[in-house]
């Protein structure tokens, strides 16, 4: 029994009858909805351009091979992030060198990036994590281009700057349970016109002037597109209704057992995920897994932010942040259709079974 589950799509009649009229159409695979939402997406973040693929982990390493990165090259990526980023290195054959996080935002070290970097280094894959920008500012002044993973951050600044506008490419995902759903789906933007035409050639194996091995089929279709743009229009209310929840969770929980996320001055957070650290009582992986199942059976979804940090599988050692942040990160139910009643039984239930 869950009665509050840890994620869920902000679906509504807007979507359904998008998705309807596409229907109706008759016209179901790529067309001009993919291009409505494609122009949509880059005016939001504030680029040239965007290309819709079929999910964040396909943007990702099309950015990659749209900017020629392969064998012999290394990227550099975090350790405290889904298996993504680290799977689209491998794909392109490159290698993945993997750096440690910043124990307070959870996102990436700048100060790691630049020890990691070596000759060989051709992009740091940057995600914001949560709904906070990483260090935009600190990462871009190390010289390295940046692809940044905005598949849990959008509409976010940092220094004023809206994240996604900042890097040579940037990347979304509109998975089911992401800010803004399609789904699946996924999106390569830029500034950069000739990075965006090689990604465009690569999402698609018809009609190609010649042979090209690394295209593939990795299109959206127009009836994703459809719900893609009637929740970019109420990506504003979502914000405002995540903004809100999270302020709840902020003011019913004690801080002193539950340290809220912090907010770096000069950054905005737009509350994709609510991770709290937790203080105390939970000492070794088992406590951890059994807190988390007592708040099940009382119906309360929480999870681990971050499944398993990529040198966990690796069996990679010295990784202190991303460590301590596997072993006291709690990520709390928090969406737009979640109401305040239950934020506040969720904040009840989160210190009942606090042993
Ligand atoms: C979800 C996610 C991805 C992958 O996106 P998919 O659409 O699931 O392939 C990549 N990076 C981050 C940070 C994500 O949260």
């Amino acid at each position: 029994m869950t009665t509050i589950p840890h994620s869920k799509p902000s679906l509504g009649q807007d979507d359904i009858r998008a998705a309807t009229e596409v229907l109706r159409s008759g016209l179901i695979a790529g067309g001009p909805v993919v291009g409505q939402f494609e122009r949509g997406m880059a005016a939001y973040i504030g680029v040239q351009g965007g290309v819709a693929v079929s999910s964040g982990t396909v943007a990702l390493e099309l950015a990659l091979r749209a900017m020629g990165v392969g064998h012999g090259d290394n990227v550099i990526l975090p350790s405290y992030v889904c298996s993504a980023p680290w799977l689209a290195v491998q794909r392109v054959g490159a290698q993945a060198r993997i750096v440690d996080i910043d124990p307070v935002t959870y996102n990436l070290d700048p100060h790691k990036v630049r020890k990691a970097r070596t000759s060989r280094t051709r992009a740091v894959i940057v995600p914001h994590l949560f709904g906070l920008p990483a260090d935009l500012t600190a990462l871009q002044s190390l010289g390295i281009p940046l692809i940044e993973d905005c598949a849990q951050t959008l509409g976010a600044t940092e220094q004023g700057r809206a994240v996604g506008s900042v890097g040579l490419l940037t990347v979304c995902s509109f998975y089911a349970t992401k800010l803004l759903c399609t789904g699946e789906g996924g999106m390569v933007l830029s500034n950069d016109e000739a990075l965006l035409e090689r990604v465009r050639a690569l999402r698609e194996y018809d009609q190609a002037p010649s042979l090209n091995a690394a295209a593939f089929n990795c299109k959206l279709t127009d009836l994703q597109a459809a719900i893609g743009v009637t929740q970019l229009n109420q990506l504003g209310e979502f914000f405002e209704k995540r903004a809100a929840l999270a302020a709840i969770y902020r003011d019913s929980l004690p801080a002193e057992l539950f340290t809220p996320p912090s907010v770096p001055s000069g950054r905005a957070h737009v509350y994709y995920r609510y991770v709290v650290r937790l203080q105390k009582g939970l000492q070794s992986p088992d406590e951890f897994t059994d807190y988390l199942s007592r708040m099940a059976h009382r119906g309360l979804q929480c999870r681990k932010p971050v499944f398993r940090p990529l040198h966990r599988y690796l069996e990679l050692a010295d990784f202190p942040a991303s460590d301590e942040a596997d072993e006291v990160a709690l990520s709390l139910p928090l969406y737009p259709s979640l109401t305040e009643e239950e934020v506040k039984l969720a904040s009840r239930i989160l210190q009942e079974e606090l042993r």
